[in-house]
């Protein structure tokens, strides 16, 4: 297959590399002049995208996707698709495929799971939303980029079950550091807490997969001084998408909007920004009630 990709950052890079090692011919584009072995580099977007069977762009949020798929819808062949793998809000996600559907093209948003981790070894999962023929032309790239790919509905769908998911994934990363903060004050060994929460009715998977506790359980970001892995930053991007979409549609979701005003605080006035999201364990061990 003839593709384009467009943001080669973190995430980006290493799924390219993946196609080309496949046998695909990419064509690629990076605003910060990036790079990457087997990819050939374009001057432009609108080069990148043209006369190619699939256009995939990896950015950072839906304000740059919105500004880029408005350079290369126009570039592109008719009936070929614009596959846009970033974390945006619901809403530019919907706009942008209207967009490319009135050109002739199709989109389909499809965000990932996994982090550079799951990029680089092509294990991602992919929630998508769009129409099932492209859904179809793009299954043999997600089957190179990732493990699982799960059609979910409609444009937008794959952002809404990103957003959903990773609500979940920030309430219950707090919950399980404020529970460690509180086991270690009632005098709790932690690998003891592992031990009993892991098998009872309170593991998760950021208890069992994703432990915030250095040296108990696997291997995590705890482990490396909490470098992310995957940085607090991010998670607070994605709390704020679950908001503002949950406003949008009048969703009652309290704990959502906790588990944002904390990561806010966390990221925007402590020391949160550069460390991985579980690093809200050491913050809650600092703190007490008041
Ligand atoms: P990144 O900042 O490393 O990469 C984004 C790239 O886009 C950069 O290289 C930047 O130069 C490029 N770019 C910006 N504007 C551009 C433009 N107008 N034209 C072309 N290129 C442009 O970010 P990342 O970590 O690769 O994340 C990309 C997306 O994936 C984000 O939406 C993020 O939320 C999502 N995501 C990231 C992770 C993760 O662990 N890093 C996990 C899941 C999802």
């Amino acid at each position: 297959m003839k593709i384009g990709f467009i943001g080669l950052g973190n995430m980006g890079a290493p799924m390219a590399a993946n196609l080309v090692k496949a046998g695909h011919q990419v064509t690629g584009f990076d605003t910060a002049g990036v790079t990457v072995d087997g990819v050939v580099t374009a001057d432009t977007a609108e080069a990148a995208a043209s006369g190619q069977d699939v256009v995939i762009t990896m950015l950072p949020n839906g304000a740059i996707l919105r500004a880029v798929a408005a350079q290369v819808i126009p570039a592109m062949d008719k009936g070929a698709v614009l596959l846009d793998c970033s974390t945006v809000d619901v809403d530019s996600a919907r706009a942008v495929a209207d967009q490319a559907t009135s050109a002739g093209c199709s989109a389909l948003d499809a965000p990932v799971s996994g982090g550079v981790g799951g990029a680089t070894n092509g294990t991602l999962t992919f929630m998508v939303g769009g129409p099932e023929a492209a859904f179809e032309t793009a299954r043999p790239l997600f089957d190179i980029m990732g493990q699982k790919a799960v059609h979910c509905g409609d444009a937008g769908a794959g952002q809404s079950a990103k957003i959903c998911n990773n609500m979940i994934l920030g309430v219950t990363m707090i919950a399980t550091c404020e529970a460690f903060a509180l086991a270690d004050k009632l005098g709790l060994d932690r690998q003891k807490m592992f031990d009993v929460v892991s098998t009872s009715s309170g593991y998760s998977w950021t208890m069992n997969a994703y432990c915030p506790a250095p040296g108990v359980g696997p291997t995590t970001p705890a482990d490396n001084g909490y470098k992310p892995g995957f940085a607090a930053e991010l998670m607070l991007k994605d709390l704020g998408l679950s908001q503002q979409a949950a406003e949008a549609v009048d969703a009652d979701t309290p704990m959502g909007a906790a588990a944002l005003a904390l990561y806010r605080q966390f990221v925007e006035d402590e020391d949160g920004r550069g460390m991985d999201f579980s690093a809200m364990l050491p913050r809650f061990e600092k703190r007490g009630r008041g």
